[in-house]
This record gives structure tokens, C-alpha cells and sequence, in this order.
């Protein structure tokens, strides 16, 4: 059988599958089309300005190193004008972070980026495994994201950056859409989707270019391009509602391969029906799309199960999630229809502290509670320190 010819330029032999659409090409119409590609989001989304700072969540994990490598080339051949820097978090896991912060420190020199790396430690005065010693293993997860989403921003603040970018790619969107839609919970569904997070009170901007690149595509593109990431996945647990969510999503992948991008679409138009979109920050729950804590599902929170526990605990003693249903059929808002969306009792709104963003009493970090996540499972984590000094 004769080799099949690539589907773009019909000139070389085709060696890629792609599985996003399964178009057969060679080597180099599948980078060009893939970094195309994210530069087309970029653009269409007015992602960056000239000259603008910009710090690139590194992990050294495959989803980290290829959004560095692409920025690297269309910053370089588009003259976007950034000035990029790659900016890590030591979780302080013995044996997990160490190979991955050589991959990191290797890519800074592959890419002639200053890289800036920060612990834990220095930040919380608590590194992972003294977490896990602590609490063990179970629910750490929470912690690990809750401290490295935080990590990221106040990163990007000592170096004076005020937009980070991470890696989390279209499965990870597609996920956390499923998640959500699972939850009934749309209007964080509708922050979850846009590519910015963050608000303009917020001082560190969050956005993910590669939001509609599939990881597989991600992962081929790292080969082919003779990448040097790192591969693992944390060895502590992963968390077990997106783990499912992933699942399916592999499951409805293999079935009808535009699976991930429609549940991506589908995610952003339902977004636009929600009322209250672009409120609060960063809710795609997880951390960083940096391949952290948590397995496979790499950028596992851990806190959204927590959290969905929680609404589930509360839903059971108060009844608070039960949503009221507005009989008004069409309303016309700005001359645009919205349809009816499901509101949540006033009760709770009126004292839902989501609704306004304030700053933690303790570290003076943006949070809409008095006290932000960090401090207060940081709060509990000194209890239990004193309990055993006890
Ligand atoms: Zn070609
Ligand atoms: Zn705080």
C-alpha cells in the first residue's frame, strides 16, 4: 500500500492521525497547524498587548512545556512583543517535584526564559508531605490545590506579572463543563469556560491559550517536536468525580472525536445564558493545568469534591440548593433574549458570600470570604501542628 499523502500539502508522507478531526498529515503541516491553531485563540480572544509580562505556569509536564514551546514560536514569529518568563511551584513532594523542576530548569535554558520557582514553604510555611504527615492522605488534595492556585498568582506577584498563563487544554475545559452540568451548577459552568479568568478586581490575570487544544494533540505535538517534559503523575490520590468526568470524556472521544470541543462550545453558549458570568475568579476548581497534584486528571483540585460535598451536605440540612424556577417564559435583556435560568433563593444570595470580592483578613489575598481557602486550611493545619506539640 502506497503511503498516504499528507492532506495539506499533498506533498509528504502523512504520519499523524490527528484526533481532533482525523485529518492524515505530515510532520510539519500538524505543528503548523496546531500552532496556528492557538494562535488564532490568542488573537480572536485579544489574549495579550505588546510588551505586555507575561509568567507561563511550568511544571515541566507536557501540557506546561508545549504552551511555553508554542508562545516561544509565535511570540518569535507573529513579534506578539512578549516579554515571557516561566514560573514554577515546589509543592514540596519529595521525589515528585525534584525531577520535574529539572525538566523545568532545563526548558528556561531550552527557551531562554528566566524561570522563578516557588515553594510552598516560602509561602504557606507548610510544604506537601508535611501536609500528608499531618492530615494524611486523604483530602489533600485540597489543600495541594487550593495552595498551589494561590501560589501561581502570588508568583506572578513578586515579579511584579500581572498574567499568568497555564496549560489547561480542551479536555481539561471539557471536564469541568461536564462536572458542573452534572452539579447543575451553571453559572460557575459559565466561568469555568472563558478563556480569561480572573476579574478587574483581581490583580493577576489567568487565561489559557491552549483552552481548545486537545491533549492528545498536545501530547503528539510534544513528540514530534522532541519536547523534554516530564511524565508522572502525583502520587497522591486523584480525585474521584473528575476522574469520571475524564473517563467519560475519553469514552465520548473514542465514539465521535469532536466530542471535546462540542462539550467546549456547548460550555460557552451556555455560559452566555447565565446571568452572572465573569464573576469571582478562577473557577475551573483546579489548579494551575500545570500536570500538579492528583494523577492523570493532572490538574486535579481535589477541593471541587470537597466543595461538592459540601453543597450536598448543605443541601441536605438546609435545603439551600433547591433553585426556583422564574416563570417568565422569554425575557428581553438589551434588546438580546435570555431564556429562563434557574436562580438560587434569595436566602442565599443574600448571604452568599460569593457575591462580592473582598480580600482575606489574614493574608490580605483576594478572596470573597473574610478569610481566604489557603488560611483558613492553613488555620486548621497549625491547629492539628499545636495539637501534636501538645
Ligand atoms: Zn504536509
Ligand atoms: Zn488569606
Amino acid at each position: 500500500m502506497p503511503p498516504t499523502p499528507c492532506m495539506l500539502c499533498q506533498k509528504n508522507r502523512a504520519i499523524v492521525k490527528r484526533p481532533k478531526n482525523h485529518h492524515k498529515l505530515c510532520r510539519e503541516c500538524f505543528l503548523s497547524t496546531f500552532e496556528n491553531e492557538v494562535h488564532h485563540t490568542i488573537i480572536s480572544s485579544q489574549l495579550f498587548y505588546p510588551g505586555e509580562r507575561v509568567a507561563i505556569g511550568a511544571s515541566g509536564g507536557k501540557d506546561s512545556t508545549v504552551l511555553a514551546s508554542v508562545l516561544k514560536t509565535l511570540n518569535e514569529r507573529h513579534g506578539y512583543g512578549l516579554d515571557l518568563v516561566l514560573l514554577s511551584i515546589d509543592e514540596g513532594i519529595k521525589g515528585y517535584r525534584d525531577d520535574s523542576l529539572e525538566t523545568v530548569k532545563r526548558n528556561a535554558t531550552q527557551y531562554e526564559m528566566p524561570l522563578q520557582i516557588v515553594g510552598y514553604d516560602q509561602l504557606y510555611g507548610w510544604t506537601m508531605d508535611q501536609v500528608v504527615e499531618t492530615i494524611g492522605k486523604k483530602g489533600n488534595c485540597t489543600y495541594c490545590g487550593v495552595f498551589r492556585r494561590q501560589a501561581l498568582d502570588r508568583g506572578a506577584k513578586m515579579l511584579d506579572i500581572k498574567h499568568v498563563v497555564t496549560g489547561h487544554n480542551a479536555d481539561d475545559v471539557a471536564e469541568t463543563v461536564l462536572m458542573n452540568l452534572l452539579r447543575g451548577d451553571l453559572p460557575r459552568l459559565s466561568r469555568s469556560t472563558s478563556i480569561v479568568t480572573g476579574n478587574s478586581s483581581s490583580e493577576v490575570k489567568r487565561s489559557k491559550p491552549l483552552k481548545y487544544a486537545y491533549e492528545k494533540e498536545i501530547v503528539l505535538y510534544a513528540h514530534h517536536k522532541k519536547l523534554d517534559y516530564f511524565s508522572t503523575e502525583c502520587i497522591y490520590s486523584p480525585e474521584a468525580f473528575r476522574g469520571t468526568a475524564r473517563s467519560l470524556i475519553k469514552s465520548l472521544e473514542k465514539v465521535r472525536p469532536s466530542a471535546i470541543l462540542d462539550i467546549v462550545r456547548s460550555g460557552e453558549d451556555m455560559a452566555r445564558l447565565t446571568p452572572d458570568k465573569g464573576q469571582g475568579g478562577c473557577d475551573c476548581g483546579d489548579g494551575d493545568g500545570m500536570g500538579g497534584c492528583g494523577s492523570a486528571a493532572a490538574d486535579t483540585p481535589g477541593g471541587e469534591m470537597a466543595q461538592m460535598e459540601a453543597r450536598l451536605k448543605g443541601q441536605v440540612e438546609s435545603d439551600s440548593l433547591e433553585t426556583e424556577v422564574k416563570t417568565t417564559s422569554l425575557t428581553e435583556v438589551d434588546g438580546s433574549v435570555r431564556l429562563p435560568i434557574r436562580g438560587r433563593r434569595p436566602k442565599e444570595v443574600a448571604s452568599g458570600p460569593l457575591q462580592t470580592l473582598g480580600r482575606c483578613k489574614k493574608c490580605g489575598y483576594m478572596s470573597s470570604q473574610d478569610m481566604c481557602q489557603a488560611c483558613t486550611l492553613l488555620e486548621n493545619l497549625n491547629k492539628n501542628r499545636a495539637d501534636i506539640t501538645i
